[in-house]
C-alpha cells in the first residue's frame, strides 16, 4: 500500500494499492480534498483536488 506525502499539511496518507489516477482522496488528519496521479516518471503523487466548478454558460 503505497503511503503518500499530503501537500497541504506534509502529512502521510496511505492509499489503497488499485488506486487509479484521478481518484480522489481526503485527508483524514487536515481536509484536503486530495487527487491522486501519477507524475511524468510514473510514481505516485497526490495534488490537491481542484473545486468542481459549476459552469453554467453565459
Ligand atoms: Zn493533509
Amino acid at each position: 500500500m503505497p503511503e503518500l506525502e499530503c501537500p497541504v499539511c506534509g502529512g502521510r496518507l496511505q492509499i489503497p494499492e488499485d488506486s487509479l489516477p484521478g481518484e480522489l482522496f481526503e485527508h483524514q488528519d487536515c481536509g484536503a480534498n486530495l487527487e491522486y496521479f501519477q507524475d511524468e516518471k510514473g510514481r505516485p503523487a497526490l495534488k490537491v483536488a481542484e473545486e468542481v466548478a459549476e459552469d453554467w454558460g453565459q
